[in-house]
Order: structure tokens, then C-alpha cells, then sequence
């Protein structure tokens, strides 16, 4: 294996754990009862989770701040700015951050 295919392969776990992530902001309702904070990658803000007050029909959560769908927790996703950031790239091509 060369550098190059291994470099891909990094790649590809990174994308693989954003992909992941994303999978979890769906129906996250009781992954965030069992949560301590929460992350938004749309508006990439952290908080505590029991700020989440409103859930679509299926239980996902809407962020408190921007009631977009867009949130994920720390019972089954690594929330911190950077990876927050990363998902945010993945999902909304950096639109927020551009229109800071
Ligand atoms: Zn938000």
C-alpha cells in the first residue's frame, strides 16, 4: 500500500465518521436523554442538553438556536467544535460560517 492509497484511506474514515455522525441526528431523542451536552453542525454551537425543547414527529431534535434538525450528542458523537466544523463542511459546505 503507497502513502497515497493510505492517505485515501484516512480519508475515507473521516468522512465515514461524519456520515456516521450525521446517521445519529436523526431520531436522537433518547441518545440525548442520555446525553451531557449537545452540538449543532449548522450553526455550530455547543450547549447542554436539556436546552433541546423541540423534535420533529420522529423524534429528532431541532437545535435551540437555529430550529434547524441539525443536532448531534455526546452519548454517541465525539461533540467538539472542530468535529462540528468538519460536519458542517460535509452537510452545508461552510454556508453558515460565510455569512458570518
Ligand atoms: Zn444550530
Amino acid at each position: 500500500m503507497g502513502l497515497t492509497s493510505h492517505a485515501k484511506i484516512l480519508a475515507l474514515h473521516r468522512k465515514l465518521s461524519t456520515y456516521d455522525a450525521h446517521e445519529k441526528s436523526f431520531n436522537n431523542f433518547d441518545a440525548i436523554q442520555k446525553s451531557q451536552k449537545c452540538g449543532c453542525f449548522f450553526c455550530e454551537r455547543i450547549f447542554p442538553a436539556g436546552e433541546v425543547e423541540d423534535w420533529t414527529s420522529d423524534n429528532t431534535a431541532f437545535c435551540p438556536y437555529f430550529g434547524m434538525d441539525s443536532v448531534v450528542q455526546d452519548y454517541n458523537v465525539k461533540v467538539t467544535s472542530h468535529f462540528l466544523r468538519r460536519m458542517n463542511a460535509e452537510w452545508f459546505g461552510n454556508f453558515v460560517r460565510q455569512q458570518r
